[in-house]
C-alpha cells in the first residue's frame, strides 16, 4: 500500500493487533487516544524487570549503574527526537497533562500576575485549558481564546488581535485530537514572541507524525506523551529553554531534586533533576527509548505518507454514506477523522462498530468547549496509525453504512 513501508511486516511487530474482538478481527482505530506497542518496546520493559531492575542515580552497584545508564540514554534519545540543545533540557514527566501542569505551577506561578493574559485556542484538550484556568483564578489573570473557522482552523487574524503587551503565555496544541487540525505553530510562536509572550506547545498529537525541531521552532516549552508515540503509558517529555528551566522553582519536593537538605533550608539540584522528585518511572522511560528509536527507524515522513493515504481513503469512502457529517475539514490534518450520522447518537455508532471488532472513540474527546462551539455532544473519531490498512477502513465504512441504513 505504501511505497516505502511494508505494513504487514510492521503489523507483525504488534502482538495486540492479532486478536479477535466480538468474534471479528480487531480493527484498532483509537490511535489518537493511545497507540499500540511494538514488540521492541514490550521487550525493553521485560528485559529491565528480568535483567536489571534497580533504582537509579544513587546506587553504587552494577545493576543500579546499568539502569541509570539506560534511563539517561533515553534522555539523550529524546533530546535528539526533539532536537533539543542539550539532554538536560528534557524533563521526564508522567505525560502531556503532567508537563502542562508543571509549567503552569512552576513557571506560571512565578511569572503571572493580576491583569496578565493567557491565550489558548478553541481546539484545546482539557489538559491545555484547565491548568491555565486554575492559574488565572489564582493570580487574577485572564484567559483568552483563539476562535476557529468552519473548517476547524484557527483564525490567525483573530489570534493576532488577541496578542497584546499583557499576553504572557500562549498555550496551543500542535495538532487537535478532536478534529485533526494541524496548527501553524511556527508562525504562532514568531507572532507571540513579538509581544514577549512565552509559548507552550502541546505536542500530544504531533510527536508521532512530525519531526519536531524545538530549536528551529524557537518554542519555549514543548510537551508530549510517550504512549501516543508507540511507547508506554505514564511517561512524557517536557522540553524547555534553559533560561526558563534554570529560573523556575521546583514543581514537587522530595528525593533526587535536592542538592542539600537541612532543617534550616534546602538547596535544589540542577536541571533536569530539579524537576524529577522521587523514584521515576524507570522501566517505562527505558522502554520509551525503544519506541522513539523504532519510530525514527521507520521515518516520520514515511509514516505520515501512509497515514495521509489512509485518511484520504477513509474520507472518500465515508463521504458516500447518506447522512454522514464530517467535523474538521482543515487543509492540514493529522490522521484523525471525526464524524457523525444525522439523527444518530455517536455512542450508538461506536457500539455497533465495536460489535464488528472496530475500535473507535466516541464522545467529547476531552474537548467540551470545542463540542459546545460546534453545537454537538460529541463525535465518532477514527484515528489511523502506521499499522492500519485500507482493508480495515473498508470494515469501518461497511459498519457505518450499515448503521446509516438501519437508522434511515
Ligand atoms: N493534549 C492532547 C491534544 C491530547 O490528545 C491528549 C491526550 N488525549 C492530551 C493533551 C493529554 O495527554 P495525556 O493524557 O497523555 O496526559
Amino acid at each position: 500500500m505504501s511505497n516505502t513501508l511494508d505494513i504487514q511486516q510492521i503489523r507483525a511487530q504488534f502482538p495486540v493487533l492479532h486478536q479477535e474482538v466480538n468474534g471479528k478481527p480487531l480493527v484498532y482505530f483509537d490511535n489518537a487516544a493511545t497507540t499500540q506497542k511494538p514488540q521492541v518496546v514490550i521487550d525493553a520493559l521485560d528485559n529491565y524487570y528480568k535483567g536489571y531492575n534497580s533504582n537509579i542515580h544513587r546506587g553504587a552497584h552494577a545493576l543500579a549503574d546499568k539502569a541509570t545508564q539506560a534511563f539517561e540514554e533515553t534522555r539523550k534519545t529524546a533530546a535528539e527526537f526533539l532536537n533539543a540543545e542539550t539532554p538536560e533540557q528534557v524533563i521526564f514527566t508522567k505525560g502531556t497533562t503532567d508537563g502542562i501542569n508543571l509549567i503552569a505551577s512552576s513557571y506560571g506561578r512565578q511569572n503571572i500576575q493580576a491583569g496578565d493574559e493567557i491565550i489558548v485556542s478553541t481546539l484545546e484538550h482539557h489538559s491545555n485549558i484547565v491548568p491555565w484556568q486554575m492559574l488565572c483564578q489564582e493570580k487574577g489573570a485572564t484567559l483568552k481564546v483563539i476562535p476557529i473557522n468552519a473548517k476547524g482552523e484557527l483564525i490567525m487574524e483573530e489570534f493576532e488581535k488577541l496578542l497584546t503587551a499583557n499576553t504572557k503565555i500562549v498555550a496551543v496544541n500542535h495538532a487537535s485530537n478532536a478534529l485533526g487540525t494541524v496548527n501553524p505553530i511556527a508562525e504562532m510562536i514568531e507572532k507571540a514572541h513579538t509581544v514577549g509572550a512565552v509559548v507552550v506547545v502541546d505536542g500530544a498529537q504531533s510527536a508521532s507524525h512530525f519531526d519536531i525541531d524545538v530549536q528551529a521552532l524557537g518554542v519555549d516549552f514543548f510537551v508530549t506523551s510517550a504512549h501516543k508515540v508507540y511507547g508506554p503509558t505514564g511517561i512524557g517529555l517536557l522540553y524547555g529553554k534553559r533560561v526558563f528551566l534554570e529560573e523556575m522553582p521546583p514543581y514537587q519536593g522530595g528525593g533526587e531534586m535536592i542538592k542539600e537538605v537541612s532543617f534550616d533550608g534546602t538547596t535544589f539540584n540542577e536541571i533536569p533533576y530539579k524537576f524529577e522528585a522521587g523514584t521515576p518511572n524507570i522501566a517505562d522511560v527505558i522502554a520509551f527509548d525503544a519506541a522513539m528509536k523504532w519510530v525514527q527507524d521507520l521515518g516520520k515522513e514515511a509514516i505520515r505518507a501512509h497515514e495521509a493515504e489512509l485518511l484520504a481513503y477513509a474520507n472518500e469512502k465515508l463521504s458516500e454514506i447518506p447522512g454522514i457529517i464530517f467535523y474538521g475539514t482543515a487543509a492540514e490534518k493529522v490522521s484523525v477523522l471525526s464524524f457523525g450520522l444525522e439523527g444518530v447518537h455517536p455512542f450508538d455508532i461506536g457500539m455497533m462498530l465495536d460489535a464488528r471488532g472496530v475500535a473507535v472513540r466516541t464522545g467529547h474527546h476531552c474537548t467540551q468547549p470545542l463540542m459546545k462551539h460546534l453545537g454537538i455532544e460529541g463525535t465518532v473519531r477514527a484515528s489511523f496509525s502506521v499499522y492500519n490498512t485500507k482493508e480495515e477502513i473498508d470494515t469501518l465504512v461497511q459498519g457505518v453504512a450499515r448503521v446509516a441504513k438501519m437508522m434511515a
